[in-house]
């Protein structure tokens, strides 16, 4: 099966809204003529209903960073996916590790804002990763299958026809240190495999594997012809329109 890369951007606590929107449109017009990639970008909460409006009919899709698995209520800060679906979103970022790390998420709440994502519509791009100690000691494929398995526990595989994964080792996020081909290679193939375990072969086969961790114009193209790559997510270089396009059009 062929699937379309999918190059993301993760603008993390950047930009306010009349700032999104000018990188956003910037991006838009760079990438009119873009046609074999789809491109995705996931501004704050705040910005992102102002973004979608602004780039509708453009190629550029937008996501959130992160979802609350309720609907609504009383969970003041949050936001449901219904919420983010109705700011013109098509995607949502979960678990990133910065999430982890900072605002105690873990594979439980992940599961649950899996859940909720495709419950609202929302195509759920789910980030696993291990640490720099975690690969040290030898735990990188005991971690991965764990971030894999618990946070699909509560899906089935006709909710996951969507599914994005994003291997992000977290020693590789921001830091200018990108994981080798072949260790990038090692695990896309793994992951590929362990949704084909935990779920089927079709759907391993239709789920697309994207590598994130200091994904730039310089590396994306040796990352990008890696078998089981199957796209980026990109945090710091995204910011900048001129340099994300340069990633974008990784194959000209
Ligand atoms: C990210 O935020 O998901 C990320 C990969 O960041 P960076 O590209 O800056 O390493």
């Amino acid at each position: 099966m062929s699937r379309i890369p999918l190059i993301a951007g993760n603008w993390k606590m950047y930009k306010t809204g009349p700032e999104a929107v000018e990188t956003g449109a910037h991006l838009a017009s760079l990438s009119s003529d873009v046609s074999d990639v789809e491109i995705m970008i996931a501004p704050t909460h705040l910005s992102l209903a102002l973004v979608s409006h602004a780039l509708k009919g453009t190629r550029v899709k937008t996501g959130a960073q992160n979802l609350f698995h309720e609907d609504e209520g009383a969970f003041t800060g949050e936001v449901s996916a219904k919420m983010i679906k109705s700011a013109g979103a098509e995607y949502a970022i979960i678990g990133h590790s910065e999430r982890r790390q900072y605002f105690q998420e873990t594979d439980q709440s992940v599961c649950k804002k899996v859940q909720a994502a495709v419950a609202g519509g929302l195509k759920p791009i789910l980030c696993i990763g291990e640490t720099e100690t975690q690969r040290d000691q030898g735990k990188t494929f005991f971690i991965l299958d764990k971030q894999v398995s618990d946070g699909l526990k509560a899906s089935g595989p006709g909710d996951l026809e969507d599914l994005v994964l994003a291997y992000e080792p977290v020693w590789a996020i921001g830091t200018g240190r990108t994981a080798s081909v072949e260790q990038v290679e090692e695990v896309h193939r793994h992951l590929r495999s362990k949704i084909s375990t935990l779920f089927s072969n079709e759907l391993a086969d239709r789920t697309r594997i994207l590598y994130g961790g200091s994904v730039k114009p310089d590396n994306v193209s040796d990352l990008m012809s890696i078998e089981d790559v199957d796209g980026a997510l990109v945090g710091g270089a995204s910011l900048d329109a001129d340099q994300f396009i340069k990633i974008i059009n990784f194959n000209k």
